[in-house]
């Protein structure tokens, strides 16, 4: 089944999606991707694509590095934007308790 990469309201109307400059804007610089397929789960550096590229669309872009699927769903890291909220170098802190990891590429 193809993912729906807009959500749509009550009425069928297309929701505009968050953008990568949101993110941006909120400290997220990474974007969490789902295959589809597997479940594989894994955290993708953002900071490659441009500002008006809806988050959504980041996965169109990427591959399954497990099972090779191009079905990828991703969403904003809110992670990462809660750990900027923390005061201090938030990303340096939650990486310490491994559970973010970003790509470097
Ligand atoms: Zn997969």
């Amino acid at each position: 089944m193809p993912i729906q990469r807009r959500a749509r309201d009550a009425n069928g109307n297309i929701i505009e999606p968050m953008t990568l400059a949101w993110c941006r804007a909120l400290g997220i610089r990474s974007v969490d991707a789902t295959c589809d397929r597997c479940r594989y789960q894994a955290t993708i550096n953002a900071e490659r694509w441009p500002d008006e590229m809806p988050v959504p669309d980041v996965g169109l872009r990427l591959r399954c590095s497990r099972c090779g699927s191009r079905e990828i769903e991703t969403r904003p890291n809110w992670l990462e934007y809660r750990a900027s909220g923390m005061g201090g170098p938030g990303r340096d802190r939650v990486r310490k308790d491994g559970v973010y990891r970003v790509s470097r590429s």
